[in-house]
């Protein structure tokens, strides 16, 4: 998991039939009533509970997605601010094998946390050191039980806004929407978000559905870390925000930590994948229906229209994958009588 706390912590502790639907404008409403905003689905309902659907139907499994104790994420979180998540797993068992509540962890000896954290890598030792005093303070400030708001957690030694939002999240529900690197790069890229942190922070906190801070911010950071990463994989992920994304309208994959087309789903690769997927579904289409489910942005005339498409399919037809007819049988030009199909 990305954390923005992880640089501002340190130094101080506390640191389908239908085409895939490009809305109409009045489909779209802005944030807020804010005419710069940009403009969200007019069914952020459907946006919501499909992202939903999607984490709870499959996602990577963490130890401490199955925990909803704070000193338990707590230390997860702080782990995870330097350190790769596969190889967080292991440490965060050990550690909890050696200190498994807050309260033993206080008791512990400062010098042999500090020791467990160079042991395994953990990377900033200060880490330790915080974590340590902030166990401390739950006995001693919280009398043994962890504050529950984003802003109290923020009391605690080493624990930043991020890190405190994601115990109150992930621990009590009662957190904020996440805005980290994964969660800016999926908004840019599916609603145009400017890259301001401003902006994101407000479109993130009008999607997430209320009271829903535990799940809505794991399936999203899930999005950013597992379909919309910095190479997308909007298809073979199935993302869920396909028919209301931009990016996925446009191929425009640019994001504020992308700066570049990827290579990947900019290229024509990418298209390609979703003729041969789209055949696979409807066996055979004419260029302006196949065109459609292709890019949305399709237009037979503009700059994705016949020309390109009709570019595309031949490629395919060269390397055996389809097969490009006329409607009555005869190879044509005319590009609005070509049926295309998959060659099976
Ligand atoms: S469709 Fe692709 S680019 Fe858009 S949000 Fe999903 S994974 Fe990201």
């Amino acid at each position: 998991m990305t954390d923005p706390d992880a640089a501002a912590d340190e130094p101080s502790p506390h640191s389908d039939p239908a085409p895939p639907g490009e809305p109409s404008p009045s489909d779209r409403s802005s944030v807020d009533g804010d005419a710069d905003a940009p403009e969200l689905p007019a069914d952020l309902d459907a946006v919501r509970e499909e992202l939903i659907d999607w984490y709870e139907a499959d996602h990577r499994e963490f130890p401490w997605r199955r925990t909803a104790d704070p000193y338990e994420i707590l230390v997860s979180e702080v782990m995870s601010q330097q350190t790769q998540l596969d190889r967080v797993v292991p440490a965060w068992e050990d550690f909890l094998d050696e200190w498994p509540t807050a309260a033993s962890l206080a008791a512990a000896d400062r010098a042999e946390v500090v020791a467990f954290w160079s042991d395994h890598s953990l990377g900033y030792n200060n880490r330790a050191k915080y974590l340590h005093e902030a166990a401390g303070q739950v006995q001693t400030v919280y009398g043994g039980e962890f504050p529950e708001s984003p802003d109290e957690l923020q009391e605690l030694m080493g624990v930043g806004p991020y890190t405190a939002n994601a115990v109150a999240s992930f621990a009590f529900n009662a957190g904020d929407a996440v805005v980290d690197t994964n969660v800016k790069r999926v908004l840019h890229r599916a609603f145009g978000v400017p890259d301001d942190d401003d902006a994101f922070a407000r479109v993130a906190a009008r999607v997430m559905p209320e009271g829903t801070s535990r799940v809505w911010n794991n399936a999203i950071m899930e999005l950013g870390g597992v379909a919309c990463g910095t190479t997308p994989r909007c298809d073979e992920a199935g993302c869920p925000w396909r028919e209301w994304c931009s990016a996925y309208r446009t191929g425009d994959f640019t994001a504020p930590d992308v700066p570049t087309q990827p290579s990947f789903e900019g290229s024509r690769r990418q298209f390609r994948g979703r003729v041969v997927r789209t055949l696979g579904e409807f066996e055979e289409l004419p260029l302006d229906e196949l065109g459609p489910r292709v890019r949305v942005d399709y237009a037979p005339d503009g700059e994705y229209g016949r020309e390109w498409l009709r570019g595309l399919v031949e490629d395919l037809a060269a390397d055996g994958l389809v097969s490009v007819v006329e409607e009555g049988g005869d190879r044509t030009h005319a590009d609005d009588d070509v049926l295309v199909s998959l060659r099976r």
